[in-house]
């Protein structure tokens, strides 16, 4: 709720955020997307454990694809069997065989996908739109002939004739499936695109019925933005993937998600926020992908500050230069002193390490640090401890020497 004492405040306004008055869920494909980024294969015991951490990260759903390999398959059934709180979905083709497959781990979710736009049935399928319906509606009834929940993801959707999408929603809608994907599979929309297909659906189908999915890739940097679209048109769950990597350039990072929907879109989602900079740190470890430092939320410099005018500002109230405190999303504030640090940051550097100083001093050291041109020369996490030494104790002589 927006408080006048909140530097925020007048953003929220802007941003209209209570607008949409709704929760918006969240759907990881970390262990199914995530595993098509090239050069990304997790073993057994890595899917589990990102399962748990997931889970009690707090998705509502995890999706899994039990039909890559004899491992999946195992992975998909072990997970299945930890009774954790997050739906499990078993994400297959849409075909007979693979539900099967889906039922043999033991899955009550199953989610399975077929591309219908006109260039996906040609040169993927080699099926006509008519061959494509009865398929996909055959595994929708054999689907809830077996009592499963289901999502049916309608493929390259973005690249769909409308009359014939609108069709396969609605015949998926009245069959009960729980949920259809909506995705932007080759990441061509703009944000009002993604709006604008989601309302189609939204206002064809009996939405009691059947919730919708947002399925957004990154080609064009829109991924999230897209998805936050579909979400206001009538859409209630994003995919992500831990840190945004999946095919090609990805799909909206689990991070940016979850903070953009409790800050900015105040969804009433119960999320660990805390434990994002471990999840990306722990994906990055069992990948080898680094982690780009500028990456928003988990990056190492996503709360860094180089001194200057920037640190005085940041050290009276960091809200001057942050939406948010660091350590809510298990990230840490760093400062930095090189040859922009100016008076103040010497001052300050110079304070921290326990020297008396003047201005004079201070106006020499920022001159020394300029002249160095050795860009950054010293870098530190400005925690509570420090922070609070900075601001309560002026002279800020080290306790040794007093
Ligand atoms: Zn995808």
């Amino acid at each position: 709720m927006p408080k006048s004492d909140d530097a925020n405040y007048y953003a929220h306004i802007y941003n209209d955020s209570r607008r949409d008055n709704k929760r918006i869920r969240i759907l990881d494909s970390t262990l199914r997307e995530g595993e098509q980024h090239p050069g990304v294969s997790f073993s057994v015991k890595q899917r589990i454990q990102i399962a748990w951490m997931l889970d009690a990260f707090g998705v509502d759903q995890i999706e899994i694809s039990p039909i890559v390999s004899a491992d999946h398959f195992e992975a998909t059934k072990t997970i299945l069997k930890q009774g954790l709180k997050s739906d499990i979905l078993a994400h297959v083709r849409a075909l007979k065989t693979d539900v099967d497959i889906a039922i043999d781990t033991g899955a009550t979710w199953v989610a399975t996908y077929m591309g219908i736009s006109d260039i996906h049935l040609a040169t993927k399928l080699r099926i006509t739109r008519e061959e494509a319906k009865i398929r996909a509606l055959e595994v929708a009834d054999y689907i809830k002939t077996h009592g499963l929940k289901a999502r049916f993801t309608m493929e390259d959707a973005s690249r769909t004739d409308p009359v014939f999408l609108v069709e396969m929603c609605k015949e998926m809608n009245e069959r009960g499936i729980e949920r259809i994907s909506i995705p932007d599979t080759v990441g061509i929309m703009r944000p009002r695109g993604m709006y604008n297909i989601v309302k189609m659906i939204y206002d064809n189908i009996d939405i009691s019925k059947s919730s919708i999915d947002v399925h957004c890739h990154n080609d064009l940097g829109l991924a999230l933005p897209n998805a936050l679209a579909g979400c206001e048109a009538g859409a209630d769950q994003i995919h992500t993937t831990i840190d945004g990597f999946g095919e090609r350039s990805g799909i909206p990072a689990l991070a940016e998600t979850s903070v953009a929907l409790m800050l900015i879109y105040e969804s009433n989602n119960k999320l660990r926020l805390h434990m994002l900079k471990d999840l990306s740190k722990t994906i990055s470890d069992y990948t080898g992908l680094e982690t780009s430092e500028s990456k928003p939320i988990v990056g190492d410099s996503a709360y860094k500050h180089k001194a200057g005018t920037h640190l005085a500002a940041i050290l009276r109230n960091p809200s001057a230069y942050e939406i948010l405190e660091p350590k809510t999303v298990g990230n840490r504030r760093k400062i930095v002193f090189g040859e922009l640090a100016g008076k103040n940051g010497a001052e300050y550097l110079l304070k921290l390490l326990g020297l008396e100083t003047d201005h004079h001093e201070a106006e020499t050291l920022a001159h020394g640090l300029k002249e160095l041109r050795m860009g950054d020369v010293l870098e530190l996490y400005l925690d509570d401890r420090l922070e609070r030494k900075i601001l309560n104790d002026g002279a800020l002589k080290l306790k040794a020497e007093e």
